[in-house]
């Protein structure tokens, strides 16, 4: 039988993952991708010796065992990395003094939490309380939706009991809805700062799930070695990555992708094309607009997306006994085109040597900021980089208050704004996940493939908003779960 040819294009999370599924399960997998790196918005990038991170977080699947680390295991030695779990989330600084501690435990946080404001005991035991069943509960990810049938539902529906509850109070409510019932302000204010509050509050009950199951770790190393770690499980199954390589358009006869046409005019030639860059690039550049559905045109053109900017400063200082994960109240609030920051998030990053020299450390600090602030200061160079330095030494002055021992000793400072993402990874408007879907519009999600065009699948964050690292991953192994039944093979 002959092999089939896919084409990928985007070596970022989303398509590493489809490779490597690709050869897992027999067929040729080709991956074109703009940079000389894997890994799109899952990146990190080096100054004067420190490591800046551009991405995680928090990674869910980090626990062996948990639902998203078996699936992590069939893309990347994921057991093989060290994880750091951290015992706070976050320590929220407010003013007058005023500090609450996530703790990742839940029992931690509930004991903390009631102690600081018994008259939010409502509130705080429900939290806590769907959040302690949320950890327990595995999701139905095995099989794509697209390939669901009504005989798979009785055992899900059994195993998802518990889940039914929780969706039925907190998926239709945004966080900011849901924390009005909150009487103490400092309290509201705090709970308000874990997750962006348009989310649907399953968005933070599933975050202080993970936390508290000790699931979403940082891997050392951070975002481009975890990056890495998929593109050498695809290397090591006889992938070939073009690095260098943009894809201009992609080749389309008789309603069927045929390949991709790259930018420096050479053809590639492939039996299906599997396009895991950015939604808006894919439908709107490289397929010309041709195939645009009105779901996509609707969701681009109304639903809104994060965008953040972030500090990275590297200090010649040891920052290790100092606080870690921090949203700092700031004196003087940051606005930054439409978005208005009374907080600051600082991450000192010395839970992770490996990221600055010996005695060294890093601190990343992100701000809220509308991705068309930027983008008109990069009309002119000059302007845009006023801008950074103007930002950058708003924000040494933050972190030298904060942790005094940074006073003085700061080697390096690097900006990264929503145009460097979007001119970076082509993501649409510079956006850190896919669009926030209202919470009251069910499960949404765009279809993999498009009417009238063959061949052809489209994964990635857009396609699972908000989707994620894990949730991109996803979408890679479910494609090549849906290519694998179209050609009547078992998805291995
Ligand atoms: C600041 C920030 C913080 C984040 N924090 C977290 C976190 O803590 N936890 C978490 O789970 N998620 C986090 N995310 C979200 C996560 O990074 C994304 O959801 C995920 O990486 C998206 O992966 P993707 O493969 O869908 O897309 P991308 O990473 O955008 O990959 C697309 C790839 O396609 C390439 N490409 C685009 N156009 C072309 C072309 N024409 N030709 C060839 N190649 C092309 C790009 O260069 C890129 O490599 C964060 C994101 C950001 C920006």
């Amino acid at each position: 039988m002959v092999t089939k040819k896919i084409l990928v294009v985007g070596a970022g999370i989303a398509g590493l993952s489809a490779g490597i599924h690709a050869l897992r399960n027999g067929y040729d997998a080709e991956i074109y991708e703009t940079h000389n790196l894997p890994g799109g918005l899952c990146t990190a990038w080096e100054r004067k010796g420190y490591t800046f991170d551009g991405c995680i977080h928090w990674l869910v699947g980090t626990k062996r065992g948990s639902q998203f680390n078996r699936l992590w295991r069939e893309v990347c030695d994921i057991d093989k990395l060290d994880i750091i779990n951290h015992d706070r989330f976050m320590s929220i600084e407010g003013s007058g003094g005023k500090t609450l501690h996530i703790y990742s435990d839940l029992n931690c946080l509930e004991d903390h939490l009631l102690d600081y404001s018994p008259d939010d005991s409502t509130a705080i035991k429900e939290i806590i309380d769907a959040s302690r069943v949320m950890s327990r509960i595995e999701f139905p990810l095995d099989k794509p939706d697209e390939l669901m049938k009504f005989w798979d539902l009785p055992p899900i529906l059994f195993k998802m009991m518990p889940m039914f509850k929780l969706m039925g109070k907190f998926s239709r409510v945004s966080i900011a809805e849901y924390l009005a019932q909150v009487k103490d302000p400092f309290l509201k204010e705090a709970l308000g700062l874990l997750v962006p509050t348009g989310y649907s509050m399953i968005s933070l009950i599933s975050t202080l799930a993970s936390q508290h199951a000790e699931d979403a770790g940082f891997p050392k190393g951070g975002s481009l070695q975890f990056a890495r770690a998929l593109e050498s499980r695809f290397l090591e199954l006889g992938g070939t990555i073009n690095y260098s390589s943009r894809v201009k358009e992609i080749k389309v006869e008789a309603g069927h992708a045929k390949g991709l046409l790259l930018s420096d005019g050479i053809e590639a030639a492939g039996d299906i094309v599997i396009s895991a860059a950015d939604l808006y690039h894919s439908i709107y550049e490289l397929l010309k607009g041709r195939y645009v559905t009105p779901l996509i045109k609707e969701s681009f053109n109304d639903l809104p997306t994060y965008t953040s900017v972030q500090v990275s400063i590297g200090v010649d200082c040891d920052l290790s006994t100092e606080d870690q994960k921090l949203a700092v109240k700031l004196d003087n609030p940051i606005t930054l085109g439409r978005e208005l920051n009374d907080y600051i998030y600082l991450t000192n990053y010395s839970f992770d040597p490996t990221l600055a020299p010996a005695g060294k450390s890093v601190v990343g600090a992100t701000l809220y900021s509308s991705y068309e602030y930027w983008e008109g200061a990069a009309k002119t160079r000059e302007l845009y980089n006023e801008k950074k330095t103007q930002l950058s030494e708003q924000v040494i002055k933050i972190v030298e208050k904060r942790f005094p021992k940074a006073k003085g000793k700061i080697e390096v400072t690097d900006v990264a704004t929503p145009w460097s993402y979007h001119r970076y990874t082509g993501v649409y408007k510079g956006a850190y996940m896919a669009w926030i879907v209202p919470p009251d519009s069910g499960r949404f999600k765009i279809p993999k493939q498009l009417p009238g065009l063959e061949n052809y699948y489209q994964i990635g964050q857009w396609v699972e908003p908000p989707a994620g690292l894990p949730g991109s991953m996803l979408t890679g192994r479910q494609v090549m779960q849906i290519i694998c039944k179209g050609d009547k093979k078992r998805f291995r």
